[in-house]
């Protein structure tokens, strides 16, 4: 699988968004796209200042925003507020499920979810620009803790 080179994409979107790609947005861009895993930006704000760059928390967070806003980024909540950040390309956007106890989150990556939802918003004339589905419950293990 390769990525759609994300500096490319994202100084396409900034230009016609108000936004210059600055040198520090790159330095964010790399770093984010370093990340394989779902970051809490507060984290990933540490792993920046322990790593070098003198990026302000408010810098972060607005190219998050952007990077979100132009599809290279995904977004999930967990139910107790816990925000997490993954890197993304629009056709790679994919749903996950979120165990309640422990934190978990698990990835629902098949693709004939994607097909289906994008037939669906075709068949009500639905253009969709992002798309983010979770599945709040109770993992296998937490519920053999709990004894359900
Ligand atoms: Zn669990
Ligand atoms: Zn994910």
């Amino acid at each position: 699988m390769t990525l759609r080179n994300p500096h490319k994409a994202f100084e396409e979107y900034l230009s016609t968004h108000e936004g210059r790609y600055t040198l520090q947005k790159r330095v964010i861009v790399d770093e984010i796209f370093k990340i394989k895993e779902h970051f809490e930006i507060e984290d990933f704000i540490d792993r920046l200042r322990a790593d070098k760059a003198k990026l302000s928390r408010a810098t972060v967070y607005r190219t998050v925003k952007q990077l979100l806003d132009a599809g290279l980024i995904q977004k999930i909540s967990t139910r107790d507020g816990k925000v997490f950040y993954e890197r993304s390309t629009p056709d790679k956007q994919h749903d996950h499920i979120i165990c309640n106890a422990c934190g978990k989150i698990l990835e629902i990556k098949e693709s004939f979810i994607s097909e289906y939802l994008s037939t669906y918003c075709d068949k009500i004339d639905f253009y969709p620009e992002y798309r983010s589905l979770h599945i709040y419950g109770e993992c296998s293990k937490c519920r053999k803790k709990s004894g359900k």
